[in-house]
């Protein structure tokens, strides 16, 4: 099933929101500021590359008058600016020759700039002079040079054509200001909306498994491997190991509820009858049984819950390097009475320095288990070997007994839960030892099998992955 964004109660859109609108804020204030920047930057350089051109302008005009003066004096420059003026080639300047402070021998002012106020130009010969208009709203930039005989050349300009570019030029700013401003905002309002559609997903997602507390949703995941694609989909697999471990542990708590259902049915039977009989024998016969039958439920529930662990993946494994060779002749020693009891003989032949990297408790309980019932289901006078070597990249640990094989029909069953074989009611016995193994074998992700001939002996081998060499065990 897929959990698409429909649903979603308005109160978790919040936390979203938040960053949404955070994260619009920030990429519209970036966008903005940059492109604003940018605009100041031109308008700037607009103004200043203007006013170096006017200048320009004037410098070499007065450079030129200058010279037409020299060779032709204040007739030739008066010629050469009305001839100028006139044919409209040039901009139109003020020039202007003074004599002394304020004896004004020539005077070029065009018509429409009348409303500066000449008088009050200094006339010290300053390179650069300016003079405000009338109107304060323009201003005149006039350069001077001193000729050979005294007399004080100026050209100036007005900035009003400047002024009137920059002004269009403002106008034109603010517009694309504004743009670049509702753009700005949009934009970061569209992007984050789109970035943050899958994590509303996840949430809503999240939201109704939590509501309906169904494991079975799941996050719909794009094509694309982003990182919000990748947390989906972990999401997903995080979802389907819950999944599993959820349904091992109900198929566990089940199994376990109705495997003790008989043992515990039995124990209050007998209780029931003790209390019934008026014979004190009897009711102290019942109690002895009554605690031996809890006894082997106690033993029983704990194998199960070993069971269950091993086989949901949830047993803890101390994962350590585990020398073989000790660890098989500790195990092969807490048998030795069993086996001098029923005259069986045990016989160990581990390859030196093989080791696994398991977790020492529960491979002693593997192995422990396969040797009883070595012994439990072999007769006198038999023979039971327990054998470790490397084999390629696995270690293989086979015991193997000259016992009474196993019944090609049981054999398929011996790996169930409480399956006990036919031959074997007499023994003592649970039918859980087999189960322990396998599910302790694959947890640890190696495997168990046996091969059996009945009347002849069966071989049960574990092979468990990796194995270490002499070397590594001395470093232990
Ligand atoms: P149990 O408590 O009965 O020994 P297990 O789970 O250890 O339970 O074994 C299940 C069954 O497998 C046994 O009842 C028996 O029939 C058979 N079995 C296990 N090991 C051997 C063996 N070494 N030789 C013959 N039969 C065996």
């Amino acid at each position: 099933m897929t959990v698409a964004e429909a649903g979603t109660p308005p109160r978790d859109e919040a936390p979203t929101g938040r960053i949404g609108l955070r994260l619009a804020s920030w990429y519209a204030a970036v966008f903005v500021v940059t492109s604003l920047a940018t605009v100041v930057l031109t308008y700037t350089l607009l103004a200043s590359s203007l006013t170096e051109r006017d200048r320009e302008i004037v410098l070499s005009t007065l450079r030129e008058y200058s010279q037409t003066y020299a060779e032709g004096g204040l007739r030739s420059l008066a010629r050469a600016v009305e001839t100028e003026q006139r044919s409209g080639q040039q901009e139109r300047l003020f020039v202007r020759v003074v004599r002394g402070r304020a004896e004004t021998l020539f005077l070029n002012m065009p018509p429409a700039w009348n409303n500066f106020d000449v008088s009050r130009l200094g006339g010290q010969g300053a390179l650069w002079e300016q003079l405000l208009s009338d109107s304060g709203q323009a201003a005149l930039e006039v350069a001077g040079a001193r000729l050979a005989d005294g007399t004080l050349l100026q050209v100036g300009k007005s900035t009003e054509n400047r002024d009137a570019i920059l002004a269009r030029f403002r106008t034109v700013l603010a517009i694309v200001g504004l743009v670049i401003v509702a753009l700005g905002l949009a934009g970061g309002a569209v992007l984050t909306r789109s970035a943050l559609r899958p994590i509303r997903q996840l949430i809503g997602a999240v939201r109704d498994i939590i509501r309906t507390g169904r494991t079975d949703a799941r996050v719909p995941v794009r094509a694309g491997r982003d990182a919000i694609d990748e947390l989906s989909t972990l999401f997903n697999d995080m979802l389907d190991r819950i999944t599993g471990l959820i349904g091992g542990m109900e198929n566990a708590l089940d199994s376990v509820a109705h495997d003790l259902r008989t043992p515990m049915t039995r124990l209050r039977a007998r209780a029931e009858r003790a209390l019934q009989s008026n014979d004190t024998d009897d009711q102290r016969e019942a109690l002895v049984t009554c605690l031996e039958e809890s006894e082997r439920m106690l033993a029983m529930l704990e194998t199960l819950m070993d069971i269950s662990e091993a086989e949901t993946g949830t047993m803890r494994l101390d994962r350590r390097a585990v020398a073989l060779e000790a660890l098989v002749g500790e195990v092969v020693s807490l048998y030795e009475e069993v086996a001098e009891e029923k005259g069986i003989a045990v016989v160990t032949e581990v390859e030196p320095g093989v080791a696994v990297e398991a977790d020492q408790g529960r491979l002693r309980q593997a192995l422990a288990n396969l040797l009883d019932n070595a012994l439990k289901y072999t007769p006198a006078g038999g023979r039971v070997t327990v054998d470790a070597r490397r084999e390629g990249s696995t270690v293989r640990l086979d015991v193997a007994d000259t016992g009474i094989g196993i019944a090609s029909n049981d054999l398929p069953r011996i790996w169930e839960r409480l399956y006990r074989g036919d031959q074997s009611r007499a023994e003592r016995g649970l039918g859980l030892g087999l189960s322990l193994v396998r599910a302790i074998v694959l947890a640890h992700g190696g495997t168990v099998d046996v091969i059996t001939t009945p009347g002849r002996g069966s071989t049960f081998t574990i092979r468990l992955p990796g194995g270490f060499d002499r070397e590594f065990i001395t470093r232990l």
